[in-house]
């Protein structure tokens, strides 16, 4: 096995064909911690002076790797972390975590009411039926001090949440029961990204409106929150005590609108190896389907990376690559573990160079904004989409 450290160094030495690095990886994910920080603390500078940084690391972090990403986004500023579910609570907590997780999604059995115990994780309440049973197996644990939650309000976005309107009842509810003990009242936004702003408002309003209706009832919440990235780079007037950022972290803009509001850097970058170099002569086809014929004598570039590894298989034929700083067109179908390049326009490539397909060489770059403006979806999703086959690198 190569340490981390070797491993690393053989991923970073650009463009040398150095053998040991190249047949251990023929395709990874390379992760920039220093831009993952960057990303934090201008976000942190960015926020309300009374405001946390909340670091939403579900789904491994967005592909990036969750307890890498965890450690590092707590260095440099943030104070909480999220994830959706039970189990990657528990793989940061395993990863030595100490700080407060939130889980976003819903939890219910007693297996999972257990594990939130056991590893100190905090839940999202949403309904009064959930925070019932919740209190039930915590009286049949009898294990001490009340479990911290966190109550969910549906404002608008019609997901997770009890309606705005019962905000009140639900959280005297929550109150009366002995094992529970309120850590934090939010809700989600599910139009921050627009330009238009009428629907965020009016969620928003609604949420000041729960608030005001349950510090009618003579119950102070302790903590507010409502914003992800898009909200928090649109308004600080959504900012509250904390802020629920994602895909800011990670160095993508939420929107086209939202680019000039604080200065971000890509923190993924997707790389594989040149395994083959050919030369085909004019006619000649290229991968299943024979979706593409060569127009002339061509230096075709077999790359190991495919679907497999979560580059869509629907870019075949439509993607660009870069090699050397230069960008090449990917050519015929993408397979499931390799996909082709016409690279006919540069000179002498070598086995084992390196191929980004997401990211900056030299001048160029290619983003996951890119894709998903290419697939008609949304850069989050591109990010999810990296399988794990694929090493996640880290680099600083
Ligand atoms: C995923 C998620 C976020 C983070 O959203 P981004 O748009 O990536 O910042 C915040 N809050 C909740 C409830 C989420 O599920």
């Amino acid at each position: 096995m190569l340490s981390r450290k070797q491993q690393t160094s053989g991923v970073a030495d650009n463009q040398q064909c150095d053998t040991y690095a190249w047949f251990s990886q023929r395709a990874w994910v390379e992760i920039d911690l220093g831009a993952l920080s960057y990303n934090v603390q201008q976000l942190v500078k960015f926020l309300s002076p009374r405001t946390q940084l909340m670091a939403v690391v579900k789904a491994d972090a967005y592909g990036h790797g969750a307890v890498t990403v965890a450690q590092t986004a707590l260095e440099s500023g943030a104070s909480w972390l999220g994830v959706a579910t039970v189990p990657e609570g528990i793989q940061l907590r395993e990863g030595g975590i100490k700080a407060p997780i939130l889980i976003l999604g819903a939890t219910h059995t007693p297996e999972q009411i257990h594990a939130i115990a056991h590893w100190k994780l905090q839940p999202t309440l949403c309904s009064p039926k959930q925070a019932l049973v919740f209190s039930n197996v915590l009286e049949s644990m009898n294990n001490g001090s009340p479990m911290e939650v966190h109550i969910k309000l549906d404002t608008g976005m019609s997901r997770l949440g009890t309606n705005w309107q019962e905000a009140s009842e639900f959280v005297q509810l929550v109150q009366s029961l002995p094992h529970l003990a309120i850590a934090s009242i939010y809700s989600h936004l599910a139009t921050a990204d627009s330009p238009d702003l009428t629907a965020m408002q009016e969620q928003h309003q609604r949420f000041e409106d729960a608030i005001a209706q349950i510090k009618a009832k003579g119950i102070n919440p302790p903590c507010l929150h409502l914003a992800n990235s898009a909200a928090t780079l649109t308004d600080t007037a959504l900012h509250y005590d904390i802020v629920r950022v994602g895909l800011a972290a990670y160095g993508l803009y939420p929107a086209p609108h939202l680019q000039n509001k604080i200065q971000l850097h890509p923190v993924l970058q997707l790389k594989a190896r040149v395994t083959q170099v050919k030369t085909i002569a004019p006619g000649t086809s290229v991968s299943y389907g024979h979706k593409f014929t060569a127009p002339r004598e061509m230096r075709l570039a077999v790359v190991g990376i495919g679907y497999a590894d979560g580059v869509p298989r629907q870019l075949s034929n439509k993607m660009q690559v870069l090699i050397r700083g230069q960008r090449v067109p990917q050519v015929g179908t993408i397979t499931m573990d390799q996909l082709m390049l016409d690279v006919s326009s540069i000179p002498n490539i070598q086995e084992g160079e390196i191929v980004t397909l997401l990211g900056q060489q030299g001048r160029e770059q290619i983003s996951a904004d890119d894709w998903a403006n290419q697939l008609d979806t949304i850069s989050w999703e591109i990010l999810c989409g990296f399988k794990h086959r694929l090493p996640r690198i880290a680099v600083m």
